[in-house]
This record gives C-alpha cells, structure tokens and sequence, in this order.
C-alpha cells in the first residue's frame, strides 16, 4: 500500500483556533510538491486576511476565491444574499472538482455555512461524491455534524485551551487573520 496516492476527505473543526491555519498549512506542504490548489471561503467575503494576497505568488498554483457576504450575524446582507453567496461557492467547488485540476481543495467555513442553512447536508454529500480520486478535500468550520464526520477519513477538532480574545487582545494581524 505505501506510496498509494488517495485524495482524502478531511475536517477540521471544533471551537479552538486553527481551523482555517491548518487547512493552509496543508495547502502550503501541497504547494511546495508544486501540487495546484484552492481556497473558497464561505462567509468571510469581505475580511483582509493575509492569504488573499497569496495567489500570484505561486505562478498561479494557488487560487483563492471568496464566496460569501461577510458573518451572517453583521446584519448587512439579507439571508436571501448569504445563501446565494454560498450556493455560487458550492457550484464553484462543484466545477473545480469535477475539472481535476486541484490536489488540493479547501472549503473554509462551509461548515458554518452548514449550521446557517445556507447550504444542506444533501448538497455536502453530492460534492463529497465528486471528489477526485486524488484530490484532497478539507472543509472547515465549527461544529461538523455526526453525519459528514462519518463521511470523512480525518476529522481534527480543534479545542481552546486559552484564547486571548477572552482576556480582551484583538485579533492580531499575521496569526488571526
Ligand atoms: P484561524 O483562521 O485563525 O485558523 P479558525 O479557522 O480556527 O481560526 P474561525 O472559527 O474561522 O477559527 O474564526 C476565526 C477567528 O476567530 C480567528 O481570528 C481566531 O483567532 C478566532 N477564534 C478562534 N477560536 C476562538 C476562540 N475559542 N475564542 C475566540 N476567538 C477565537
Ligand atoms: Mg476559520
């Protein structure tokens, strides 16, 4: 078996911090192999965060493509337009499975997507069985149900020990976003 190459499904979850920092992580290993791979964000659509400007930095190898109208709590879109926001991301998953043109494919914040109704545990599966054999595909977001942990080979939750958003320190530029 070793040396096989098979495409996994992974989650990361759970309500420490790391979720989104590890599925890049994995993105910058596969990279370095000169592996293509993508990015969607669901949700963050509007936030600066430093990987945005990371695509073009790698002779096209990593994409990134934001999917969403900002925290669905912000108030400043209608859920009518998160939905649609989040609709157009799993369509565009759905395409860029189905090219096989990505070893790595990461969904962040689908999960929280999920929770929000924006996309359906029907629709999660149908993409997970589109999956490339040797595509890898993370999705991330707190709180991943029993249902898909049992559709995929690697589940990591992520557990707060000590965050300082508690004792009052903003998130920092470089480490949170
Ligand atoms: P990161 O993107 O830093 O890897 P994440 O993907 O695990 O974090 P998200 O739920 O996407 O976490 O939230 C992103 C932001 O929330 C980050 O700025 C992160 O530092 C912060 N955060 C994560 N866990 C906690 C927590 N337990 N308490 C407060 N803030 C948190
Ligand atoms: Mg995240």
């Amino acid at each position: 078996m070793s040396g096989e190459v098979r495409g996994l499904t992974v989650i990361f979850t759970g309500n420490g911090k790391g979720k989104t920092s590890a599925a890049l992580g994995v993105v910058l290993r596969a990279l370095g192999h000169g592996f293509r791979c993508k990015v969607i964000q669901f949700i963050k659509g509007e936030m600066d965060s430093g990987e945005l400007h990371l695509a073009g930095k790698f002779g096209g190898e990593f994409e990134i493509a934001q999917s969403g109208r900002g925290f669905t709590w912000l108030k400043d879109h209608t859920v009518e337009e998160h939905k649609a926001a989040a609709q157009d991301g799993l369509r565009m998953a759905s395409t860029d499975m189905l090219s096989e043109n990505y070893r790595v494919l990461v969904l962040d914040e689908i999960l929280y997507a999920l929770t929000k109704e924006l996309v359906t545990l029907k629709q999660l599966y149908e993409l997970i069985g589109k999956k490339p054999p040797s595509t890898h595909l993370i999705l991330t977001g707190r709180a991943a149900p029993s249902e898909l942990i049992e559709k995929a080979d690697m589940v990591t939750s992520m557990e707060s020990i000590k965050h300082p958003f508690k004792s009052g320190i903003p998130a920092q530029k470089g480490l949170d976003f």
